[in-house]
Formats: structure tokens, sequence, C-alpha cells
């Protein structure tokens, strides 16, 4: 299967964070079990509003680093 980046986004507990975990197809169910890049074992949650919530940083700054991709901090 191709997997453009390592990791896959996961909303889950208030916040967008990213996981290595290897995604569903259509995604994370709601309530599975996920242990995301910030070191926190979450329920996600793939309801239509959680893609709006914002993205963890720690997740954020582990995803470019796993991407290869420079992160702009914006403070
Ligand atoms: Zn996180």
């Amino acid at each position: 299967m191709y997997r453009p980046h390592p990791f896959s986004w996961v909303p889950a507990a208030g916040q967008r964070h990213a996981s290595t975990e290897s995604r569903p197809p259509g995604g994370f169910p709601t309530g599975m079990a996920v242990t995301v890049l910030c070191g926190e074992f979450l329920h996600a949650d793939n309801s239509e509003l959680a893609w709006l919530w914002n993205t963890c940083p720690p997740c954020n700054e582990k995803a470019h680093l796993l991407a290869g991709v420079p992160l702009v901090i914006q403070r």
C-alpha cells in the first residue's frame, strides 16, 4: 500500500495528532485506541468537526521530522 508519509493524522481528545500506526481505509474509526507521536494513547474521534481541531504541537513537530520537511514554528 502506498503511503506518502510514515504517519497518519488522527483527531483525538480535542486535537489533531499524528500516529505511525497503519491507518484503516477511511481513517481511524471513532473510539479506536491509537498511540500518537506525542506519546499519548488516545481514542480516535472520526467526527467531521474533529478535523477542524488544532494540530497537537509535539505531533506536528515529529510528523514534520518523519516527513523530512522543515517545520516553521509560529508563535
Ligand atoms: Zn499529539
